[in-house]
């Protein structure tokens, strides 16, 4: 089920599709000593320790992006798993639950054959032990290292794991070329646009970023897009912004109400009520 793909001499990329336009994606550092793991995918299956079993036989660490179910649903499969102490606790366990997984999979159109054979091979387990990963950490592997940025948006405990040497870096669902930064949990954007700036500072120009929804590298000028349409977004450029609704009733949750900015490659997903901290109402416009 879990694919891999090699994207550098050390750098591997794994996949759960869920159909021909739809995959999660996890990403593989591998040093001399250790090997970090960024993200663990849904768990439809079990298969995700052997996919990373097959490219290194080094101990592994996982490091989670987020609490979402498709970047945590697989994590309890691995015995070192760090994550951010700004997501919410009470968000793993419902990222975790199963029942909701598989409803999640039917949700975007999951072949209904798979989804009956998924309720017996998905990883049920949730996760209960886990480390604390901080802004600025840094994951020995052994001759590499992965640096922890924090970039609150997607969620406030959103991280992008970055490899300064080969620059190459994992971004979850923090840096992707439709970011949703709309959920009642998410910060206001010009807190998002303040940390994609501060990542182009720390990371520099030119890394090669894989998100959790692509095997293959975003265009390089994801950054800069995001970080342009951020702008416009705040300073009112944004009336031709349309709204749409985006339905999460798989998740018993209520339909949240997003807006979206295009610039560049880009499709910003955001909460026009929430622009920024001073002005929550979003009369900047
Ligand atoms: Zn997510």
């Amino acid at each position: 089920m879990v694919e891999t793909r090699q994207v550098s001499p050390n750098h591997y990329v794994f996949s759960e599709r869920v159909n021909p336009r739809f995959c999660f994606v996890m990403g593989l550092a591998a040093g001399r000593e250790r090997a970090a793991l960024v993200d663990a995918g849904m768990g439809i299956d079990r298969s995700l320790p052997r996919a990373v079993a097959a490219v290194t036989d080094r101990p592994v660490t996982l490091l989670v992006t987020h609490c979402d179910s498709d970047h945590i649903g697989g994590a309890s499969q691995f015995r070192d798993v760090y994550l951010s102490p700004e997501e919410r606790e009470e968000d793993i366990a419902v990222a975790c639950n199963p029942g909701l997984r598989l409803r999640f999979l039917a949700a975007h159109g999951f072949d209904p054959e798979m989804v009956k054979r998924a309720e017996a091979s998905i990883v049920r387990e949730p996760l209960t032990v886990y480390g604390q990963v901080r802004d600025g950490d840094r994951f020995d592997l052994g001759g590499r290292e992965l640096l922890a940025i924090s970039l609150p948006g997607h969620s406030m405990g959103s991280m992008v794991y970055l490899d300064p040497e080969a620059r190459i870096a994992f971004a979850g669902d923090a840096i992707t070329k439709s970011p949703l930064v709309a959920f009642g949990r998410c910060p206001p954007l010009s807190v998002y646009l303040e940390a994609l700036l501060r990542f182009r500072d720390i990371a520099g120009d030119g890394v090669r970023l894989y998100c959790g929804h692509s095997v293959t590298a975003l265009p390089e000028d994801t950054l800069p897009d995001l970080i342009q349409g951020c702008r416009e977004i705040l300073s009112g450029k944004c009336g031709g912004d349309r709204e749409e609704v985006l339905p999460l009733g798989f998740f018993d949750l209520k339909d949240v109400p997003v807006w979206l900015h295009r610039h560049g490659g880009v499709t910003i997903r955001y909460n026009r009520e929430r622009l920024s901290p001073s002005c929550p109402a979003g009369n900047q416009r």
